[in-house]
This record gives C-alpha cells, sequence and structure tokens, in this order.
C-alpha cells in the first residue's frame, strides 16, 4: 500500500511521519503525475486558500477530483475544507464529498484547543475503548452532511468535527499533531 499527502502547503511532513510509523510506504504529492501509483491520499491541515490556489496553478483539481473517484482521500482541517461540496464563500474546491463546512468556526477566542471525543466508529475499528483527544487549530466545523455522508464526531455542544462517506473521511482537528495512530489506522482501513 501505497499512500500519498499532498504537500502544496501545510502540515504533511506530520502525516508522512505517522504514516511511517505505521509501516507505510509514503509519498509527496505537488504535480498530477505524483498520483499514479498511489492507494489513497491525505490532504493535510494548513490554509484552505492557499491549498486551492497553489491545485488550481499546479492543474490538480481535476487529477484529485477523478483519483477520488476510485480511491480513499482524507482532509484533516483545512483538508477537509478542500474536500467538501460547499464553505459558502468562493474558493477553489475539490467538491468531492457532500459535507457542507464553515471555516474558522471556533472563533477567536479559541483559536486553538483541545478535547477528548468519544467516536464508537474508531473505537470498534481498532478494537480500543479510550476516547480520542483531538488537537483543533483555527478549525472549522462540519455544518451539516447530506447524501450518505455520516457523522462520525461531534463537540459537546453538538457541532460535527468529523465525518464519512464511503472512502472519503474529513476532521476538523489534527490527527498527524498527536501521538494516537488511531485515525490514520481507521483511514487505511478505508484504503481498497
Ligand atoms: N483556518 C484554516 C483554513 O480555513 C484551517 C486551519 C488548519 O488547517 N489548521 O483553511
Amino acid at each position: 500500500m501505497k499512500i500519498g499527502v499532498l504537500a502544496l502547503q501545510g502540515d504533511f511532513s506530520e502525516h508522512i511521519k505517522m504514516l511511517k510509523q505505521l509501516n507505510v510506504e509514503t509519498a509527496e504529492v505537488r504535480l498530477p503525475e505524483h498520483l499514479k501509483t498511489l492507494d489513497g491520499l491525505i490532504i493535510p491541515g494548513g490554509e484552505s486558500t492557499t491549498i486551492g490556489k497553489l491545485a488550481v496553478a499546479y492543474n490538480l483539481i481535476e487529477p484529485l477530483q477523478q483519483f477520488g473517484q476510485r480511491h480513499a482521500i482524507w482532509g484533516t482541517c483545512a483538508g477537509a475544507i478542500f474536500l467538501s461540496k460547499d464553505i459558502s464563500r468562493d474558493q477553489p474546491l475539490l467538491k468531492l464529498m457532500d459535507i457542507k463546512v464553515q471555516r474558522n468556526a471556533f472563533g477567536r477566542q479559541v483559536d486553538s484547543f483541545e478535547t477528548d471525543l468519544d467516536i464508537p466508529e474508531l473505537k470498534q475499528a481498532t478494537n480500543t475503548t479510550a476516547d480520542y483527544h483531538a488537537v483543533f487549530i483555527r478549525a472549522p466545523i462540519i455544518e451539516s452532511v447530506s447524501g450518505d455522508a455520516k457523522i462520525l464526531a461531534s463537540v459537546p455542544d453538538g457541532r460535527i468535527v468529523a465525518a464519512q462517506q464511503g472512502h472519503f473521511l474529513a476532521t476538523s482537528f489534527h490527527p498527524e499533531l498527536t501521538d494516537d495512530t488511531r485515525f490514520h489506522e481507521y483511514f487505511l482501513s478505508l484504503v481498497d
């Protein structure tokens, strides 16, 4: 199995580190041809407007959309924004996943915070019982899911912070900034 990480901007090297820890072959993706031998792709956190603009500049939008027809893609934070269908503003999006996202939804006062999430699917898939300690940095929320997209996790006030639709995964938070490899393992289980 070989997993690519979109390496235009953001914390792609942390994802690569985590995948290596799980003994997965990795590749940095900057050009369409880098997608050729991959089984799945992670889009990291960073700045979604920058990632989108660079993806347009490198002619990556269509190749990424085609890749998503057959392969698993996981977006973390800015990556989740880029993967979504609708963010109520104009910036380049892949529009692959039936989720509506609001950028910077937690406001300035709580730019960054950490909290424990109860994620039954994650516990079941990894055969563990511990809650998931999630790190949020200027995080978006998933306002709503539609089609066959399902909610995986919400913060205590009910706002959605993780969703899945078939082989697409979106998280508002940053599993690559923790020591907990369970979310990466969960993503690998979605890769055909
Ligand atoms: N606020 C950023 C955006 O809107 C996302 C932040 C992040 O990825 N940590 O793109």
